[in-house]
């Protein structure tokens, strides 16, 4: 029988799990669970996800705007194996999903003590197989892991300073800025280096961050220095081999993330998300044999989606070999045909 999945909570990320987690075939969306009955529910209920309410009050609201919800998330619950927690940060569903008895798995937002696990498909499936709580890291962290790691495997890293273009919000969102200023994140490090040390506790990472007026993609600008001397063409290679990470050129006219997303819609995948970290081919450089400059760009709305799937299926033993949980993500989801 397939592993029964409800999501918690159904906004950017959690919309996009849902839909990720309906096109595995060896999991099925038990649920989908939202507070506000919105014009997000009545698509949830329009595309086939059984809706659920948060509690008895949001069911009574759900009736009121004439939006069919079968219950509330305690029996969303009881028909699941696993909760996929998509609420903003510290929303405190844990007591809930231990009395339950369901494994869950958080979001970036999330501190790492809530589950003193994070995950990262590539950099430790196996350090999650079978646990019952998780977290995947946010998008920022979850980017920086992917082009890190597979460095840190192939060639050796000594140090590490990124610096963190944050876009101020998601596209869809028209409460939040700055809208006319560039705001830094006045904690060093940023909260993200040690995030990093989450999933990768031997790194040396420091990590800088500002806030810019976007809100289609974050970027990084990275400084590594490599244990053993490289050029630019191994470190391409690497990342050629390693997991979710896609290649731009600014000499194929992409100078910007505005690029960048018109390649994304081009692709013609689901709400035209880039699950893949990009890289900038021609923005990669090796300067006194061991130090890397390179630059990559953060979809924030997806780069975590199919890290979620990953963690779903390590969680519950659907596969314990991640190469292989992997490759089945990135077929459902189109990953690999942008490289
Ligand atoms: P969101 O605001 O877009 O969606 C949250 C959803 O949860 C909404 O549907 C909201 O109505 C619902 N909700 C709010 N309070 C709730 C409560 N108490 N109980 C149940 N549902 C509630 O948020 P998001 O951007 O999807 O973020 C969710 C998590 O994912 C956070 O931990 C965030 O840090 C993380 N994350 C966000 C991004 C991003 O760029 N948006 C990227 C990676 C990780």
């Amino acid at each position: 029988m397939p592993a029964r999945i409800v999501v918690n909570g159904y906004g950017t990320i959690g919309k996009r799990v849902a839909d990720a987690v309906a096109l595995q075939d060896d999991m099925t969306l038990a649920g989908v669970v939202k507070r506000t009955p919105d014009f997000e529910a009545r698509m949830a209920v329009r595309k086939g996800h059984p809706l659920f309410a948060t509690d008895k009050e949001a069911l009574a609201k759900f009736q009121k705007a004439g939006i069919k919800a079968r219950g509330t998330l305690a029996d969303a619950m009881d028909q699941a194996d696993l909760v996929v927690d998509c609420t903003p940060e510290a929303s405190g569903y844990k007591a809930a999903y231990e009395k339950a008895g369901v494994k869950a798995i958080w979001q970036g937002g999330e501190e790492h003590a809530l589950t003193n696990l994070s995950f990262n498909a590539a950099a430790n499936f196996a350090e999650c197989l079978g646990a019952t709580f998780v977290r995947v890291p946010s998008c920022n962290t979850t980017g920086l892991i992917r082009t890190l790691h597979p460095l840190d495997a192939h060639l050796g890293v000594r140090k590490v300073l990124a610096v963190i273009v944050r876009r101020a919000t998601d596209p869809g969102d028209s409460k939040k800025g700055p809208l006319n200023a560039i705001e830094p994140e006045l904690e060093m490090p940023s909260h993200h280096g040690p995030d990093v040390r989450s999933v990768l506790p031997a790194l040396d990472i420091h990590t800088i961050a500002v806030k810019v007026p976007t809100t289609i993609m974050h970027l990084h600008a990275v400084a590594v220095d490599l244990k053993g001397p490289a050029d630019a063409a191994e470190v391409l290679d690497v990342w050629a081999n390693a997991t979710r990470v896609a290649f731009v050129a600014g000499s194929d006219g992409v100078k910007s993330t505005a690029q960048i997303m018109e390649w994304a819609r081009d692709l013609s995948r689901n709400r035209s998300d880039l699950y893949e970290i990009a890289v900038w081919r021609d923005g990669v450089h090796v300067t006194d044999r061991t130090r890397l400059y390179y630059f990559q760009a953060v979809h924030q709305e997806s780069d975590v989606v199919p890290e979620n799937v990953d963690a779903i299926r390590a969680l519950l033993e659907l596969e314990k070999d991640p190469r292989r949980s992997i490759e089945k993500t990135d077929r459902s989801l189109g990953i690999g045909l942008a490289k």
